[in-house]
């Protein structure tokens, strides 16, 4: 791969998606590291040049347009054309269904959803001028249904529609799409959850890993490493597809 090839990956401060940004760089990538503060990406972003790579810190709100549309023209100004994206950006805001406020759900629905549209929209432009481009976007287990998760799981889901039909209208233009579905993945998120069920975090680790054929939890490493090879110029005749990393199966 050329090192001008440029990635953006959205939520990338902390979690899954340092640990993507920080991957991408190594395998090459130029990477802007997105997120809704800016200045909270900038230990992403030293790390990634202190390695020798490139990166550029950028705050967006994937949920408005506007921030999204100016923060994507700034990037290809600044670092280039970006022809890989992870819609990574995410959040949670638990509750059972009749306890579940309309905020709840459409905060969800517009981080995750919205979110992956806007990017998606924005950037494929890009990739479809380069005829060269890898969208991955972040689903979950919870899209096979999660107690407490309605607005999360129906999000999750909805990103594996999205992703396909993404795979299906992109495809001639040299552009795949994909969807990583991560099980427990020990991050600030699932930190949050422990801490709602007033779980210590190390018991609801402990927990989840005994529930999980591989007997651990995941790691933000275990999904950059899936996302790095769908990012790659070799996964090429992947696309359309959700791959889960869960340490075990799920359909
Ligand atoms: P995390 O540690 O909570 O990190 C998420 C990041 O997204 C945070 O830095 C957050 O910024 C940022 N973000 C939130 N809203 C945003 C917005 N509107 N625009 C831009 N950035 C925004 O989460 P994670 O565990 O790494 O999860 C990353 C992705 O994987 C999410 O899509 C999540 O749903 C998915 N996932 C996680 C797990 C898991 O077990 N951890 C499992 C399945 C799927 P702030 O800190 O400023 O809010």
């Amino acid at each position: 791969m050329t090192d001008s090839r440029v990635a953006i990956v959205t939520g990338a401060a902390r979690g899954i998606g340092a640990a993507t940004a920080l991957r991408l760089a190594q395998d090459g990538y130029a990477v802007a590291v997105v997120d809704l503060d800016e200045s909270a990406c900038a230990d992403v972003v030293t790390r990634i040049e202190e390695a020798g790579g490139r990166a550029l810190a950028v705050g967006i709100d994937v949920s408005k347009s506007d921030q999204v549309e100016a923060g994507v023209k700034r990037i290809a100004d600044e670092l280039g054309a970006p022809v890989a994206l992870v819609n990574n950006a995410g959040i949670i805001r638990d509750n059972l269904l009749f306890k579940m406020s309309e905020d709840d759900w459409d905060a969800v629905m517009g981080v995750h959803l919205r979110g992956a549209f806007l990017m998606a929209k924005a950037c494929q432009a890009y990739m479809t001028q380069e005829k060269f481009g890898r969208i991955v976007n972040l689903s979950s287990s919870s899209a096979q249904g999660n107690r407490g998760q309605a607005n999360y799981s129906a999000a999750k889901a909805g990103l594996q529609g999205f992703t396909k039909t993404l795979a299906i209208e992109l495809g001639k233009f040299g552009v795949t799409a994909n969807a990583v579905a991560p099980g427990f993945i020990q991050t600030e998120m699932t930190k949050s959850t422990a801490d709602r069920l007033g779980v210590e975090f190390d018991k609801f680790i402990e927990y989840s890993a005994s529930q999980i054929p591989v007997q651990r939890v995941g790691q933000p490493e275990d999904i950059a490493a899936t996302i790095s090879f769908l990012c790659s110029e070799e996964a090429g005749f992947v696309s359309g597809q959700v791959i889960y990393v869960a340490g075990g199966p799920l359909d």
